[in-house]
């Protein structure tokens, strides 16, 4: 891997980081241990390492910022069964994984097919469910999939001024919604990652739109399932803020230490998050307008 990151043009660090994200290495996955995911699923597992987009708040910064490039595994059977094999050893328990914490594996379905495998797969399994995230809209290969209910798909929104300034190479806020409306009439249950949460000058009318938005565009799901929704605030550490800042000098992101509280967090690093007054303002602010848009939805949790 070394020698792909060597090889990978460009004369200054953010040449190859602009070049790297358009790099597809077709490799195998070589560690078969699942890492836990709280509080999204159980366990996490990758068929794609790293993203095309280009978000500039993106926590790839913080964990995989040396190795910008994208990396997707055949050994898919060899995934399988070590999922198989993590069911199992759960006492009859449903077992929830997780698809997309090391990557956006809809970014490149195109190109792998690998995510409309794995969700068939799952559609075979009595005790193992598949969580997906994604700011990509390429779902039209997955619509009529064997997925049996087994499949959430979560699509990741945030208000008109998240998406149009920080979130560079993704599919738009329209494109987004028009996808989950596909997935959700495929039967799929489906919910949205709201994420980051950002507090900026108008944030609540164009939070409060965002929700009137989906109201309209989504009202129901195919699927016996509620609808959901996950919130997490916006956070950074210092590794991603020296990153970010390298990366986008220019940016806009809000990452000023004097105004957020410090919480320790994974991959063993602080991390900077809105301060106690704030952070409950957020939360009290955005779980009433889902609740008056999606009254029967269920907010998983936020962080
Ligand atoms: S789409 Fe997700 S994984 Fe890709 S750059 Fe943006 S935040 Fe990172």
């Amino acid at each position: 891997m070394q020698r792909v990151l060597a090889s990978i043009p460009g004369k200054t660090e953010n040449q190859k980081y602009a070049r790297a994200k358009k790099t597809l290495v077709v490799t195998t996955k070589k560690s078969m241990s699942l890492e836990v995911c709280k509080p999204s699923a159980d366990f996490q597992f990758s068929l794609v390492t790293n993203c095309p987009g280009n978000c500039e708040y993106c926590y790839l910064h913080t964990t995989q910022s040396f190795k910008p490039y994208l990396r997707t595994y055949v050994n898919i059977d060899e995934i399988f069964s070590t999922i198989e094999s993590h069911i199992s050893k759960n006492n009859n328990n449903i077992t929830t994984f997780e698809a997309a914490s090391a990557g956006d594996p809809l970014a490149i379905e195109h190109i792998t097919g690998s995510l409309a495998k794995t969700i068939e797969f799952f559609g075979s399994l009595e005790k193992g469910r598949l969580r997906v995230v994604t700011k990509f809209d390429n779902v039209d290969s997955l619509l009529n999939l064997k997925h049996n209910g087994h499949t959430r798909f979560r699509i990741s929104i945030n208000s008109k001024y998240v998406i149009e300034t920080f979130e560079h190479n993704t599919s738009n806020f329209i494109q987004r919604i028009e996808a989950a409306s596909k997935i959700s009439n495929s039967g799929y249950p489906i919910g949205f990652i709201v994420a980051p949460i950002m507090v900026y000058e108008n944030w609540k009318e164009e939070y409060a739109n965002l929700f009137n938005l989906l109201k309209e565009n989504i009202n129901t799901s195919k699927s016996n399932e509620p609808i959901t929704f996950e919130l997490i605030q916006h956070r950074f550490t210092s590794t991603a803020k020296d990153s970010i800042l390298k990366r986008f000098p220019n940016t806009k992101l809000d990452m000023d230490e004097s105004k957020r509280n410090l919480k320790w967090g994974m991959y063993g690093r602080f991390k900077y998050i809105y301060s106690k007054e704030t952070v409950k303002e957020i939360k009290e602010y955005i779980t009433s307008i889902i609740k008056s848009n999606f009254p029967d939805s269920v907010i998983e949790y936020f962080t």
